[in-house]
């Protein structure tokens, strides 16, 4: 029977290549962290990950890993209602809830589940959901599985948000949903107008911190942080697989009968697995080191500041960012493979991005840095974007 299917597939994926969209898996070899070795041999310095606080491999996160595995065993056979919590997921739960300044927290397998399983308990036909058009394919997903009223806004814009607030106002509850920091630009939206508004037009405020938790803010809190707003977002949603140690995991966290409520009615929640002890475990050791010090984030601040700063001297176009995330904008989405692809020739490893991912004609390659590139990293990065750049005459 499959072969009507096959064919199908076979023309789809030939289409995918010929429209320039098929996305290669390249192949490491390493572990991750700044200088990764690929299956062909060839070294590279890695400007790609997610891995803000270079906690990627860091060895005290596996030694609680190990420890994890040692003393809870490895995996939980188990969802966490029906005999698959154990003492070190609660622990877990309250060291993130700490770290956010909120009431509760609940664990997922990802963030991906953290915002599917978000909207659909809490709201009915009767609300509103008001979100930035910008939004993450995981809160885009979460809004679809839920029955209320959805206005999207211009994003960032936070007149055209309060257009769709006024829209809104008969449903029974509205909630404005966003990325907290755009992972394509790396900026920010205004999360204290954000609260301003909610509080005008009655809405509650929710924000994904995939890319800002642990990166954005002083001591790296976050946006509630970077705005001086903590305690006043009602759920924020994050990962445990970017900056917190990039191994696997989400959560929401906030007022705590909606934390309560979850556990009840969050189908990602009730009818997939625990998290393993193993990862658990390391994400505990990982809270308690950010209690302890911001040494990751002062670094991560400044080798950023470093970077931006001198990729502006040397003449690129950055769009504006509030986070690690640095867009070199080249609009034209053949200029932008390019550039990586030659970038990849010098030993720099970074992503070209271009439409359905960003808009048409914002063809771009994403910097992403980490605490864990030292200087002389940042400096060979930089001479490979000037000599490049100039020789494809950008600078
Ligand atoms: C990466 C990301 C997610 C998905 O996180 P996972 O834990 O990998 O599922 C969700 N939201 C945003 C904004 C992200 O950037």
């Amino acid at each position: 029977m499959y072969g009507k299917m096959k064919e199908h597939l076979q023309k789809e994926l030939a289409d995918i290549k010929e429209a320039g969209l098929y996305k290669d898996e390249r192949v490491i070899v390493t572990p991750q962290r700044a200088e990764i070795e690929l299956e062909s041999g060839q070294k590279v310095l890695n400007f790609c990950a997610n891995n803000y606080l270079g906690l990627a491999d860091h060895p005290e996160l596996i030694k609680a890993a190990k420890e994890g595995l040692d003393t809870r065993g490895f995996g939980m056979s188990s969802v966490r209602f029906i005999c698959g919590t154990q003492d070190l997921h609660k622990k877990l739960e309250k060291k993130i809830a700490e770290f956010f300044g909120t009431e509760d927290a609940i664990l997922y397998a990802a963030n991906f589940d953290s915002n599917g399983g978000l909207f659909e308990p809490l709201l009915t036909d009767q609300d509103a959901i008001i979100s930035d058009s910008l939004n993450h394919a995981s809160i885009i997903d979460g809004v679809r599985l839920c029955k209320a009223r959805r206005f999207r806004y211009k994003t960032a814009d936070m007149e055209d948000l309060e257009e769709k607030l006024k829209e809104a106002q008969d449903a029974r509850f509205r909630v404005i949903a966003s990325d907290a920091v755009f992972s394509m630009d790396g900026h920010t939206p205004r999360v204290d107008k954000m609260i301003e508004l909610g509080e005008k037009y009655d809405a509650l405020v929710m924000l994904d911190e995939a890319h800002s938790a642990g990166v954005v803010g002083e001591t790296g809190r976050g946006v509630t942080e970077l705005y001086n707003v903590r305690g006043k977002v009602d759920l924020i949603t994050g990962t445990l697989g970017k900056s917190f140690g990039g191994a696997i995991g989400g959560f929401t966290t906030g007022h705590k009968e909606i934390i309560e409520l979850l556990r009840q009615r969050s189908r990602p929640y009730l009818f997939s697995n625990s998290l393993p002890p193993a990862v658990v475990n390391a994400g505990i050791r990982m809270f308690d080191m950010m209690a302890e010090t911001t040494e990751l984030q002062d670094k991560l601040h400044s080798n950023k500041d470093y970077f931006i700063g001198e990729m502006k001297k040397i003449g690129f176009d950055i769009k504006p960012t509030d986070s690690a995330i640095c867009a070199v904008m080249l609009y034209d989405a053949k200029k932008a493979q390019d550039f990586a692809a030659r970038l990849l020739d010098e030993g720099i490893y970074v992503i070209g991005f271009s439409y359905p991912v960003v808009p048409k004609g914002q063809a771009r390659v994403r910097v992403q840095i980490s605490a864990r590139h030292e200087q002389e990293h940042l400096d060979t990065a930089l001479k490979a974007f000037k000599k490049i750049g100039k020789e494809m005459g950008m600078v």
